[in-house]
């Protein structure tokens, strides 16, 4: 992800320290403690995802009663299929830069440009038919999800040789690994066991290391259960690696295919004990439903948005 400031960042994660010493997290709502409630699960027979606890569209949690019961999965939309393939570009961005300047052939950020630049239709397609494939139909407004897809690759590499310049510019001397490091966020992809707290086995993190913060990027609006994603993962890592997770960063992206330069918006927060304790009270209830086969009921109005609305309505 180089679409964000280093130093900005670093201010952030200041403040949010202060925030943390005030606040403190209590050490029951660690995950480490995941032989004791309220950390420990109901039953580990039963697991989930993260996003499918933490996407609260629903507040009654009937989309889980839906798709773990009933086995019904939300009708793909155009926002699913644009979080996907966003997310699949951000990840094959990253991959190829870092192909590219290990290859010994890139040694500039000019020719970094010029190598991969080339490859935005391949890498877009690329994207295109994994989503393509998962929904098993062609995508509704491909063509905008193209110019999307498109401008977020060419951002992200123009983004990056800047990086990869500025940081040779300043440290002449230093070996591809040096420049890798200094140029490219240390933001590492990390896959967790969350079973230990009821999660599934192999979770996808995206963890910023100087902070040990969570990372999220989102291509959707912002919701106010955005937080509970982190959350989750904070949970796990703790539960697995026994390390603190303090932190939660989102990043929401947006493109106008108009303008052609995605813009960024940041949410920071402290992972409370009170973000711990409403997650997991959302895995507790969303283990009653399945375990019993309950249908929760619909709530009074339900938001147009939920991925499930064309089901219940
Ligand atoms: S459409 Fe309504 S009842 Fe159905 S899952 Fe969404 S919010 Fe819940």
């Amino acid at each position: 992800m180089f679409f964000f400031d280093r130093l900005d960042l670093d201010r952030r994660f200041r403040l949010l320290r202060k925030e943390l010493e005030i606040r403190n997290i209590s050490n029951e709502l660690r995950g480490w403690c995941f032989d004791s409630p309220p950390i420990e699960p109901p039953s580990r027979a039963i697991l989930f995802g993260v996003s499918e606890l933490a996407m609260r569209y629903c507040e009654k949690m009937r989309d889980i009663y839906l798709k773990r019961v009933l086995n019904i999965k939300p009708p793909p939309t155009i926002k699913m299929a644009r979080g996907i393939v966003l997310h699949t570009i951000n990840r094959e961005t990253l991959s190829i830069i870092k192909k590219s300047l290990f290859s010994g052939n890139v040694k500039s950020g000019s020719e970094l440009i010029e190598n991969l630049l080339p490859l935005t239709n391949e890498i877009v397609d690329r994207a295109i038919l994994e989503i393509e494939k998962l929904f098993s139909s062609k995508i509704n407004e491909e063509n905008k999800l193209r110019i999307e897809a498109s401008a977020f690759y060419r951002f992200l590499i123009v983004q990056a040789a800047a990086k990869v310049d500025q940081t040779i510019s300043k440290y002449p001397h230093s070996d591809i690994d040096s420049i890798i490091s200094i140029a490219i966020p240390p933001i590492v992809e990390r896959k967790v066991d969350g079973s230990l707290i009821g999660l599934s086995r192999e979770l996808s993190v995206d963890i910023y290391t100087p902070f040990n913060a969570i990372a999220d990027l989102k291509t959707g609006d912002i919701r106010e259960f955005h937080p509970y994603a982190a959350t989750g993962y904070a949970l796990a890592i703790e539960a697995e690696e026994n390390i603190p997770i303090d932190f939660g960063f989102i990043i929401y992206v947006q493109i106008e295919p108009t303008r052609l330069v995605p813009s960024f918006r940041m949410k920071y927060f402290v992972i409370s004990d009170e973000l711990r304790r409403e997650f997991l009270e959302i895995r507790d209830e969303a283990y009653e439903i399945v375990s019993i086969g309950r249908d929760p009921g619909k709530p009074i109005k339900c938001p147009d948005y939920c991925p499930y609305y064309s089901v219940c309505e």
